[in-house]
């Protein structure tokens, strides 16, 4: 990544927030412990602002969310990446699983791509793809069209002991990608907006981690089930596997997780009423 000198062998984490929200307790917790373990490993962390959802990203919270990580006490390395920078860069990477017989393009309803663009969140994942417009060929794209991954097609042509290490509690060790599980919990993501040329967050997220050299991926526990379709991603286009930790999520106190809407845990708000970053550590159990 430019900008940045990496020692060879270091420890690379990120945070990686969508810019549609202020941080809360929950993204605290995950940006000091992606910090901190990097810091302590005497690695790198990085930020990405993950903005390919254009609409609902905003400038305002990537200025939020960089001021709430300064005060605090966090520092990054290199420049603020930012995904809408680098759009034609991930389109790009579309072409060879094209040629591979692995993408077709979706004509379903806009309701359905967008849940399924969004980052996921825990208790909206997106409703299974029924494959509908599985079998349409490339040639058959009409300008309003999605692209989605043929799963079922993807795992054939890859090795059957496709896994990766996780090192986060809750389901820590070494995971080999069940293909029947994958269908069936995960389905046929959307790699390609409806309509725009856009990548999804599977795609672009799991290429920034490769091209920005990420060793370890630490992010919420929410996004453990779609682990697998990022392993499988990397490995179709020839990219490391970086280690990954999904950590526990903070909840409110009806054990909800919290959510960008849940201004009320806001960081700013805890800031505006006095709260220290030490007692931020505290709240979230650090
Ligand atoms: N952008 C995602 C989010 O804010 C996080 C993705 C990741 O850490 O891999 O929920």
């Amino acid at each position: 990544m430019a900008g940045v000198t990496r020692p060879a062998g270091a420890f690379v984490s990120r945070f990686a927030p969508s810019p549609t929200g202020p941080l809360h307790l929950g993204h605290a917790y995950s940006a000091i412990l992606a910090h901190d373990m990097a810091r302590a490993a005497g690695g790198l962390f990085l930020l990405r602002m993950e903005d390919t959802d254009t609409e609902r990203s905003k400038y305002a919270y990537e200025a939020q969310i960089m001021e709430d990580l300064q005060w605090l006490g966090l520092t990054w390395d290199g420049p603020v990446q930012r995904q809408s920078d680098h759009l034609a860069r991930y389109t790009a990477r579309l072409a060879p699983l094209a040629a591979r017989g692995l993408l077709y393009p979706c004509s379903c309803t806009r309701s359905d791509i967008r849940a399924a663009l969004s980052a996921p969140q825990e208790g909206t994942v997106h409703p299974h793809y029924p494959g509908t417009c599985r079998g349409r060929s490339m040639a058959s794209r009409q300008p309003g069209d999605a692209l989605r991954l043929d799963l079922a097609a993807a795992l054939a042509q890859l090795p059957p002991d496709l896994g990766f290490t996780e090192t986060g509690a809750a389901h820590a060790g070494p995971h080999i990608i069940n293909p029947d599980d994958a269908i069936n919990r995960i389905g046929d993501v959307v790699l390609s907006r409806k309509g725009e040329d856009i990548v999804a967050y599977f795609l672009a997220s799991a290429l920034d981690d490769a091209d920005h050299g990420v060793t370890h991926v630490i992010r919420g526990e929410d996004l453990f089930d779609f682990t697998p379709v990022q392993v499988i991603l990397q490995h179709l286009l020839g990219l490391p596997t970086p280690t990954y930790h999904h950590h526990r999520l903070i909840r409110d106190d009806d054990g909800k997780r919290l959510a960008k809407r849940d201004d009320a845990r806001a960081l700013s708000k805890y800031r505006a009423e006095g709260t220290t970053p030490q007692d931020i550590r505290r709240m979230v159990g650090l």
